[in-house]
């Protein structure tokens, strides 16, 4: 089967240079990590402090219940009222800068991962931003606590042809992964188990390449967050992954891949059903390239909870007014609920 994340949308991606399908490649084999396959360059790591800031009233019981859809919308116009957020450019900086602030305003410690690698278009400068919780306020956090992760991308595709805002290609997720680490704080018990991380460098400069591709495009932050993981013994603290893709859309269809981790994929829909929303989730017809892959290559069950039924994707007309609040939501709290249960264990 075809491993190609441009399913969909043939007449616009074949507008926009076409894209080749990639090649087959075994799920959660080993990246096989030998120095000439690493990320070029250096890891520069910058640490934020976090203020505590510790709820003193008891966890809600129902969590999934304090997601909120507008809140999160909100998150999400910041970020589109940037406009074009490409790797490598001021734009994405003050993208970068409003997670930033608005992660410590939920009491979560920050960290940007700082790499550059080659790419298409010669050395680019990636960041990727990562929250972690402290259940006592201890700082810096442990990085020991967690075994969730959620992520998402925050980069939008560069396009010298339209104006592209990504508000559910970029923004929809990341907005939400903010609202998140909100709902996440007045559980620190819970946050604490959650590593949170915004990848930059998910679109690819020029086309998609296959995960062991010698000169990969696209996926740029997940493979590098991926093999830090492993280099440094953290990858088996973490039972599993959360990846969230355009889950804006209005009408929201997540379309998992068929090649999800069938204990996440079970465990997501019967949230989903918990909660009267499994007729918003279904599985796409193949399988997805995104940033759930690279996750996979370091051994970290993770599952893509992705809208790719979205007419708008990679187009001028991806902006807030095609994406949806109820949308954010619905997977915010979806997601709320799996990680309730899954954390309980
Ligand atoms: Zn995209």
């Amino acid at each position: 089967m075809v491993r190609f994340r441009c399913l969909i949308l043939i007449a616009v991606v074949a507008a926009l240079g076409g894209c080749k399908p990639a090649p087959k490649a075994a799920s959660g084999t080993s990246p096989g990590e030998t120095e000439s396959e690493r990320p070029e360059a250096i890891s520069v790591i910058k640490s934020g402090g976090a203020p505590a800031k510790r709820p003193t009233v008891p966890p809600p019981a129902e969590i999934w219940k304090e997601f909120s859809g507008d809140k999160a919308f909100e998150e999400v116009r910041r970020q589109v009222e940037i406009g074009p957020r490409p790797s490598g450019t001021p734009e994405l900086e003050k993208a970068r800068v409003l997670i930033e602030e608005s992660l410590r305003r939920s009491g979560w410690e920050v960290e940007r991962q700082v790499f550059t690698t080659e790419t298409p278009r010669g050395p680019v400068e990636f960041i990727n931003v990562i929250g972690r919780f402290s259940a006592t306020g201890a700082h810096p956090a442990s990085r020991k606590t967690q075994r969730a992760l959620v992520c998402s991308h925050y980069d939008t595709k560069r396009f010298s042809t339209i104006k592209f805002v990504g508000a559910s290609d970029g923004a929809s997720s990341t907005g939400a992964l903010l609202e998140l680490a909100r709902v996440l704080a007045l559980d620190p018990a819970m946050a604490a188990q959650v590593e949170l991380v915004f990848f930059d460098g998910e679109e690819a400069f020029v086309q998609f390449t296959a995960p062991d591709d010698p000169k990969p495009d696209g996926l740029f932050g997940s493979r590098y967050y991926a093999r830090s993981l492993t280099a440094d013994g953290r990858a088996a603290q973490f039972k599993f992954g959360i990846l969230w893709d355009m889950i804006g859309d209005r009408d929201l269809t997540i379309t998992l891949p068929p090649d999800s981790p069938p204990e996440l994929s079970r465990g997501v829909l019967s949230s989903a059903e918990a909660l009267g929303l499994r007729q918003n989730f279904g599985f796409f017809a193949r399988t997805i390239l995104d940033d759930h892959e690279e996750l996979r290559r370091a051994h970290i069950p993770a599952i893509d909870l992705i809208d790719f039924d979205y007419v708008y994707w990679h187009t001028a007309g991806d902006t807030l007014e095609h994406i949806a609040p109820e949308s954010l939501q619905k997977v915010g709290a979806v997601t709320l609920h799996y990680l309730r249960q899954a954390l309980a264990k």
